[in-house]
């Protein structure tokens, strides 16, 4: 069920099967579920009019008792610098979100968020700092790609989950969202293109490993000591370091795929030389390529490195036969980059979770799936 104060049944988010019970249950012929999917997802159609295989009387029903699109939007800025573009959404339940689209040469990076807030708490990012709202539905991860893609310069070469939330801690929307998105009836967009970015949620990449699921997959690794981990990432309390290192050998034998870590530059932090040797001893054995990002914070604690010693980092890695790339700052200067995303929400503040206690990840604070 879609979390909102509508009265009227959401369709956006629905699978095909869903959609042939939704006809099914007003007496509509079973194809019409079909064409119902087609309007939605690759026509892009905003409401029923548009769906001119259908009878009049037919839209018309549906028109009184179903929509379509949720999102109203609140905010697109636009960055006078590089086009980066970030949006912010307001949800049927009045809660908000956001989303951005980053240019780069041909790439053209739809950046989507899989829940409101996140519960993990990580302490170099403004999303933790919202707690945990809610799990965003299947409906609302696919309308950010669909509203999107109306107002893009260019159609998407790549959509990532890096914007707010956790993915794998909503994983039955993540998938459910990036099969329709990747339907060729749907929005038809390439797989491997879809990257799920985790802060190392154990069993989501199990399950991802075991379902062989063909999306790419990303961990934010960020620290490679398991202390300072802890320290800036509480999900690894309950994911230590070396089980999450199983966990991704595992997934790479499993699908025979490589991953991509991502590594938040810190300055002082976690940039040194012992640092850049331990990431090139734990990934020995792993296909992967590292994507080095410098922290985009204004919290004095988390200062990006000097130039120097980025270039320093990744020479290492680069001549120990890692392939690795650093991610320029995009969108600083509009809150749009990695890490800056927050958006107020009013009323309860945002559950986070406190490892310390024996709570198993099981019982976050979640409502339960949609
Ligand atoms: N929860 C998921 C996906 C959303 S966060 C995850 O953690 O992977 C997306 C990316 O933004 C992650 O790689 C995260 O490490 C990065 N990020 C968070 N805060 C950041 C910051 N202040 N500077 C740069 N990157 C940041
Ligand atoms: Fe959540 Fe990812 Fe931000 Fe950590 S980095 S708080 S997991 S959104």
């Amino acid at each position: 069920m879609q979390p909102n104060n509508l009265t009227k049944t959401v369709l956006l988010g629905m699978s095909r099967s869903e959609l042939e019970q939704f006809v099914a249950a007003r007496g509509i012929e079973k194809y019409r579920a079909d064409q119902l999917f087609k309007g939605m997802y690759a026509q892009a159609l905003e409401n029923f009019d548009g769906l001119t295989t259908l009878s009049k009387k037919m839209r018309n029903e549906l028109q009184q008792t179903a929509q379509i699109r949720t999102f109203k939007t609140l905010q697109a800025t636009k960055s006078q610098k590089d086009g980066t573009t970030k949006f912010l959404w307001e949800l049927s339940d009045g809660k908000t979100i956001e989303s951005v689209i980053i240019y780069e040469g041909r790439r053209v990076t739809f950046c989507i968020s899989s829940q409101v807030g996140c519960a993990l708490d990580c302490k170099f990012c403004a999303t933790g700092k919202m707690g945990f709202l809610r799990n965003l539905t299947s409906g609302e991860i696919v309308e950010q790609v669909l509203l999107m893609k109306e107002r893009a310069e260019r159609p998407p070469t790549n959509i990532v989950f890096m914007g707010m939330g956790e993915p794998l801690l909503n994983l039955r929307n993540v998938l459910k969202a990036s099969e329709i998105i990747a339907d060729p009836a749907g929005l038809s967009f390439a797989r491997k293109k879809i990257t799920i970015s985790t802060s190392g949620v154990i069993p989501g990449i199990k399950k991802m490993a075991d379902i062989n699921a063909p999306w790419s997959l990303a961990i934010s690794l960020n620290a490679v000591f398991e202390e300072k981990r802890r320290e800036i990432m509480p999900v690894s309390i309950q994911y230590p370091l070396h089980e999450l290192m199983k966990a991704i050998e595992y997934y790479v034998r499993r699908t025979g795929k490589r991953v991509t870590f991502e590594y938040i530059l810190i300055g002082g932090v976690n940039d040194g030389e012992a640092d850049a040797k331990r990431i090139i001893k734990m990934t020995a054995r792993i296909p992967c390529k590292i994507n080095l990002i410098p922290c985009n914070s204004t919290d004095p604690d988390f200062p990006p490195p000097t130039g120097e010693q980025i270039v320093r980092f990744n020479n290492y890695l680069l001549d120990n036969r890692k392939t690795s790339t650093v991610r320029m700052r995009k969108g600083w200067e509009i809150q749009a980059a990695c890490g800056q995303l927050y958006s107020e929400n009013r009323g309860k503040a945002g559950a986070k979770i406190s490892f310390k206690s024996t709570n198993s990840i099981g019982k976050l604070p979640h409502k339960k799936e949609t």
